[in-house]
């Protein structure tokens, strides 16, 4: 277990916090979608509560390593301080950050307009500076906890004793953690999306976790393949053949069903149909969603699971003639029983879209971080953490 904000006796310190501040934005510049502010609340109210001073450090986007005023943490900084009623200053030359004093809240501009945040070791002193501001250090940014930045990693070498983990990862640690250790049976592993190539790894790993898995998405089409069916101009890799063939094998012999779509959508630019997924699909033609049949058959599995773990939408589902498998599925998943973790980027995205998010046990606020806490039961940035 990691220390906990709540362990330390933080009033009167400056207490330095990494969150993920890192929101869409709109075309103008302005904010698409404050959830990840709104997550990070309860670390910032309780650091001010406690009677300390609090630094808050964040990226924005992809400067990568130069100043750039359209990814400035400007618009966030406004946004908190609507949120917190108090004012939050944005710190532009990060010296000036020293001169603190208890009860003020400032926000570091982006850290990614300096190359030693993404890349330490070319500017180790980077880090420094940063610790330098702080007297203890908290990571709250569950989103990036899986990268080894400045300010996520390196960082806690300066705080021996005194690195935590705020609320945010707290929370998302206590639903994703039993994922990985003690899931409740039956659990079973919705997966889809598009990056085969960076979920085979998940998939692997959940193959020792869970009873079944149910694959949609563009996913599908390489396991498709392998099982000789006529995928015609669908999403496919072929470089993961191999590692698919692997997977496949490793689940029949645990035991574990893998559930491939049983009608697709298909589409040649022109006309949609939906066809069986025995039936091949012909050239020029190519899936992207999953039928109504499939779903009939997987719900029927589904309402018997204790824990359901969902990753990726089931369809191209941007394209509105094309969303039906993943909104089915998010509706269908929001009224059952089982405890439901969702993580993904683009997963989470439909669920906000349809506004089911209070109907799942977990909705994780990091798609790259939550996959790779279930591929490898850890990440770089809880790792360096404290010990409690
Ligand atoms: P997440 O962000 O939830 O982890 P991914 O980023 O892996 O999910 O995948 C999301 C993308 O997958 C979406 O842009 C969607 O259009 C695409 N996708 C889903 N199904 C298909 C398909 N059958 N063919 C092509 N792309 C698909
Ligand atoms: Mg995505």
């Amino acid at each position: 277990m990691k220390l906990s904000l709540r362990d330390l006796d933080i009033k009167g310190k400056r207490v330095l916090m990494r969150v993920d501040f890192n929101v869409p934005l709109k075309d103008d510049g302005t904010i698409n979608d404050d959830t990840r502010i709104r997550m990070a609340l309860p670390s910032i109210r309780y650091v001010l509560d406690q009677g300390a001073s609090l630094i808050l450090m964040s990226h924005l986007g992809r400067p990568k390593g130069v100043s750039n005023p359209a990814l400035s943490l400007r618009p966030c900084a406004d946004r908190l301080q609507n949120f917190l009623g108090r004012k939050v200053a944005l710190i532009t030359s990060y010296e000036r950050a020293k001169g603190i004093k208890i009860g003020e809240v400032y926000l570091l501009e982006n850290l990614r307009f300096y190359k030693g945040e993404e890349h330490p070791g070319e500017d180790p002193d980077f880090a420094k500076s940063l610790a330098n501001l702080g007297d203890v250090y908290v990571n709250d940014a569950f989103g990036t906890a899986h990268r080894k930045h400045a300010s996520t990693a390196v960082i806690t070498n300066f705080f021996p004793n005194k690195s935590v983990m705020g609320f945010l990862v707290e929370k998302e640690l206590s639903f994703l953690a039993p994922l990985v250790t003690s899931p409740k049976h039956p659990f079973y592993a919705i997966i889809g999306g598009a990056k085969i190539g960076s979920k085979i790894g998940v998939l692997e790993s959940l193959v020792s976790k869970i009873d079944a898995i149910f694959i949609g998405g563009g996913m599908a089409f390489t396991l498709f393949k392998i099982k000789n069916i006529d995928i015609g101009d669908s999403l496919f890799d072929d470089k993961m053949m191999d590692k698919g063939r692997d997977f496949l094998q490793k689940c029949r012999k645990k035991g574990v069903v893998v559930h491939l779509p049983q009608d697709i959508m298909i589409t040649n630019d022109k006309e949609n149909r939906l066809i069986l997924a025995t039936q091949g699909i012909p050239s020029g033609w190519r899936g992207v969603d999953i039928g109504p049949e499939t779903l009939k058959e997987w719900e029927k599995f589904l309402n018997k699971a204790a824990t359901i773990f969902w990753n990726g939408p089931m369809g191209v589902f941007e394209v509105a003639s094309f969303a039906d498998g993943t909104n089915q599925l998010a509706k269908k998943l929001s009224t059952m029983p089982a405890d439901v973790i969702v993580g993904g980027g683009d997963s989470v995205a439909a669920i906000q879209s349809l506004q089911l998010e209070k109907n799942f046990a977990h909705i994780s606020t990091g798609g790259g971080a939550s996959l790779e806490y279930i591929e490898y039961g850890q990440l770089p940035g809880i790792e360096l953490l404290t010990n409690k």
